[in-house]
């Protein structure tokens, strides 16, 4: 294989989401992977069932168009987005792909503020492009942002991932931050990922049209809970979508995940529901999880992040009770699950601090 593959692909390995196979315990609680914990309620599923079987003639390609979807998507977002401003993704993953190839590929680098999502990092260096990695202030985890400004003076940058609010951590951009982006030069793509807007209900979207290389993405597998139908969705100015249009495949969205997000759209105040509540579960387990001795950290998304003296044995040990996390950044990645999923945690995660 060596000959066939090219020598920097030859280093990489291939991403694995984490096995439940050596788990013990029979319950397994999977709050490591940022999904509401829930699934769709019954009367979704069966009606995207009848759609299914009703009105999607499976021997045709889909509407590579998404005309509809989209036109939906920019009522959402609303301000003043209009549907040719949207480009749709098989999954967000799909869209830091093609912004990559549009902006960065055989132009310059993309530069991250580590700890954050891992895809922007991974997808890059499947595509050769090299990546630029400065740190967050250890306190609030606030972007060294004369780290940032040195590197972009030095690495010829040609677009800027940043995670509002950031995964792992959960801030939102502050206000030093948010100058900072707003005083970028309009030569680098800012990429603006806000796939936790739902629960955070902070978006920059109200700037775009001043700052035609910002880009907002978002998706269907968080707060939507569509991650297995694999949506994702971002706005922009109208050229930098026409460059994503260009380079995206043409059917690159099954009909099935595409009708599924269009019905998501249609009855978004009530698959939204549960937002509130997972939002009042994760202040519950701010305070637990502080009580227990670790140091946590507030957060505007559908999880937490901690910090204890052994985070790696702390994984572990949950692991082995049956409760799934991430560990991630130097710390503990939680997920908000459902209420017992919670009180779960709370307890195994009680019993494991005294036993370590
Ligand atoms: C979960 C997540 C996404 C969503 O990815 P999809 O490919 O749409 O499932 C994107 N960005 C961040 C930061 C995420 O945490």
């Amino acid at each position: 294989m060596q000959q066939l593959v090219r020598p920097d692909i030859a280093t990489l390995s291939a991403y694995k989401a984490e096995s439940l196979a050596d788990i013990t315990a029979t319950e397994i609680d999977k709050i490591d992977a940022n999904e509401v914990s829930s699934d769709l309620p019954d009367w979704f599923k069966s009606q995207l069932g009848t759609i299914a079987s009703d009105q999607i003639k499976a021997n045709r390609y889909p509407d590579g168009e998404y005309a509809h979807l989209k036109q939906l998507i920019a009522n959402y977002v609303g301000h003043g987005i209009t549907s040719s401003q949207i480009s749709i993704g098989c999954g967000s993953d799909e869209i830091i792909r093609s912004l990559l190839v549009v902006a960065c590929l055989h132009r310059g680098s993309i530069m991250v503020a580590e700890p954050t999502f891992s895809m922007y990092d991974i997808l890059a260096r499947s595509l050769g492009i090299p990546v630029v990695k400065v740190p967050r202030h250890d306190q609030n985890f606030q972007i060294d942002l004369a780290a940032a400004q040195a590197a972009i003076e030095q690495h010829h940058v040609a677009a800027i991932g940043l995670v509002h609010p950031n995964s792992p951590t959960g801030n939102l951009l502050n206000s030093a931050e948010l100058d900072w982006v707003r005083s970028l030069p309009s030569n680098i793509l800012v990429v603006i990922d806000e796939a936790y807007f739902e629960f955070a209900s902070h978006t920059l979207a109200a700037e775009l049209d001043q700052h035609p290389n910002w880009l907002i993405m978002r998706t269907f597998s968080k707060a939507f809970r569509l991650a297995a139908y694999r949506v994702g969705y971002a706005f922009a100015a109208n050229e930098l979508i026409e460059a994503l249009e260009k380079v995206r495949l043409p059917y690159n969205l099954p009909t099935i995940a595409h009708t599924a997000a269009e019905l998501a759209m249609d009855n978004r105040d009530r698959l939204l529901e549960l937002v509130p509540e997972i939002r009042q579960e994760r202040d519950r387990l701010y305070r637990e999880l502080s009580n227990l001795g670790l140091r946590v950290w507030p957060s505007a998304g559908n999880f937490l992040y901690a910090r204890g003296q052994d985070n790696k044995a702390i994984a572990q040990a949950l692991k082995q009770k049956g409760t799934l996390i991430r560990q991630t950044g130097g710390g503990l990645r939680i997920t908000v699950g459902t209420r017992s999923q919670n009180q779960r945690l709370i307890e195994r995660m009680g019993d494991c601090l005294n036993s370590l």
